[in-house]
């Protein structure tokens, strides 16, 4: 049996990017290579290293010890870029389970005990982070606060209590750390200015950049782990389920196990994944005052919704108290070639570049008055994925090899977790449904299937 797939030019990732807040200041590991050459072979290559392909490195690693009279397995991880130059490098920092959005919507069309398996994995990682984080003794600014969403449109918030009721009818153990403040409260307790609702939940916030690289520093300071950067993976051949050859311009690796780490770029190496994950561009900034300003407090992380209901913003306050804000759909979302199917995060999104201009003394209370300004803005592309729901496990039709992908946006309350779920079936051969992974996290011919046949961009362009 052998296959090759062959990368499409458009694929791979940009070698101009934008610089985010997050990376302006670089790790030693950002561009290194733990050898000069490639290795020859390795039993696991994972390709990517932005926060899903250096967890699974971290959670093989730690199965490992789980797997004991086993050899230990060697490691190389391959990166186009630099060291967390994604989506995970250049994001809004936000570690939020998405309770109100996507687990009515995964209730309606999955049932409410797998839609509770993912609220509950969701929540599970606020606790995942703050172990790791004390446990590796981690420096990357994890506060653990309360996210507030905040709804400026007054059926946007009837409906919002709508959802929290039928959330809380169902008993679900979630549901009890949801807070639901109407009138108004609602602009006292969130401090937006003509708040008409808000959700709140346990939520935290941190930059990732930081979390990534010291992660790394743990996974490479075991000397089982080769790290490749700016090496892209052009393509990746098979001829047998534990025999594949990845294929880079500095050449090729023999490896038993193959891990697509991608993301928004995994339809370059896996083409039957084009309309399962599309890569969406997305637009973040960092909002600071002059020095010698002292900035109002922002105790919580946000989802602020838009009077017009038309999209919303993530925003954090970071522990030095400058803000980091993104989303600004409002802004693009009606012209699709600023965003849809775009790969190419050196460029802005024009109609948004200005949109976060006076948005905290526009939005906040007590902000009015500051020389608030954006700092930084950059763009970064989110896989986006068609029925909202990511791909973690085995490929179908392709033995040996595994997706961790298609966060749709939202990978910070995902990733670490569903990293320890693959690295234990790729290391200890467990299936899918012995892992504790959501059964909605599988990535199945028929997903695939359903969003070939399906209607263009599915619930992306819904
Ligand atoms: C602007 C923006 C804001 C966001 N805000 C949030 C937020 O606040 N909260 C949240 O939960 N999520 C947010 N997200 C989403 C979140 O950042 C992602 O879900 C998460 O970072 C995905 O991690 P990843 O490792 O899968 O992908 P990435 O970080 O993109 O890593 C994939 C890596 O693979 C590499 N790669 C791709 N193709 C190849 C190849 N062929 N060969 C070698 N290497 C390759 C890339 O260079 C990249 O480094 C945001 C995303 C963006 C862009």
């Amino acid at each position: 049996m052998e296959s090759s797939v062959e990368h499409l030019p458009s694929s791979l990732p940009v070698d101009n990017p934008t610089t985010p807040f997050w990376r302006t200041e670089l790790h030693e590991l950002d561009e290194h290579r733990s050898s000069p050459e490639l290795p020859h072979k390795s039993d696991i290559v994972i390709i990517g290293a932005g926060h899903a392909g250096v967890s699974i490195a971290y959670h093989l690693l730690k199965s490992d010890k789980d797997a004991e009279g086993e050899p230990k397995s060697s490691i190389t991880i391959l990166e186009a870029r630099q060291v967390c130059s994604g989506a995970t490098g250049r994001n809004g920092g936000h570690l939020r389970p998405d309770l109100y959005g996507r687990i009515p919507k995964y209730m309606k069309r999955h049932g409410v005990e797998a839609a509770a398996e993912v609220g509950n994995f969701e929540v599970a990682h606020i606790q995942a982070f703050n172990k790791l984080i004390s446990e590796e003794n981690i420096d990357c600014d994890l506060v653990i606060t309360r996210s507030m969403n905040v709804y400026l449109n007054a059926d946007e918030a009837n409906q919002a209590r709508e959802t929290y009721e039928s959330l809380a009818a169902q008993g679900l153990s979630f549901t009890d750390d949801i807070q639901y403040t109407s009138g108004k409260l609602a602009e006292a307790a969130s401090g937006i200015k003509d708040a008409k609702a808000c959700l709140s939940c346990t939520a935290g916030s941190l930059w990732p950049y930081k979390l990534v690289t010291s992660l790394l520093t743990k996974v490479l300071e075991t000397g089982a782990v080769n790290l490749q950067t700016l090496t892209p993976v052009t393509s990746v051949t098979s001829e047998a389920p534990d025999s594949h050859r990845v294929h880079t311009p500095r050449g090729s690796i023999r490896t038993k196990k193959v891990v697509y780490a991608t993301n928004a770029y995994t339809f370059g190496l896996l083409p039957e994944y084009r309309e399962s994950i599309v890569p969406c561009r997305g637009i973040c900034c960092h909002i600071a005052l002059p020095e010698g300003q002292e900035p109002p407090s922002v105790s919580y992380t946000y989802i602020l919704g838009t009077e017009d209901r038309n999209g919303s913003s993530y925003l954090i306050s970071r522990p030095d108290r400058t803000i980091i804000v993104g989303g600004a759909q409002k802004s693009f979302k009606g012209f699709r070639n600023q965003w849809y199917n775009v790969v190419d995060d050196s460029t802005l999104i024009e109609p948004a570049r200005s949109y976060y201009d006076g948005y905290m003394q526009r939005t906040f209370r007590g902000w009015d008055t500051t020389d608030a300004h954006v700092k930084e803005i950059w763009t970064g592309i989110m896989g986006y994925s068609y029925d909202s729901l990511p791909h973690v496990s085995d490929i179908p039709g392709r033995p040996g090899q595994y997706i961790c992908g298609g966060f749709d946006g939202h990978g910070m309350p995902i990733i670490f977790l569903a990293a320890r779920g693959l690295a234990q079936m790729i290391r200890m051969g467990k299936k899918f449904e012995e892992v504790n992974l959501p059964r909605l996290y599988k990535s199945t011919a028929e997903r695939l299937r359903a969003a070939q046949n399906g209607k263009e961009g599915g619930d992306i362009l819904a």
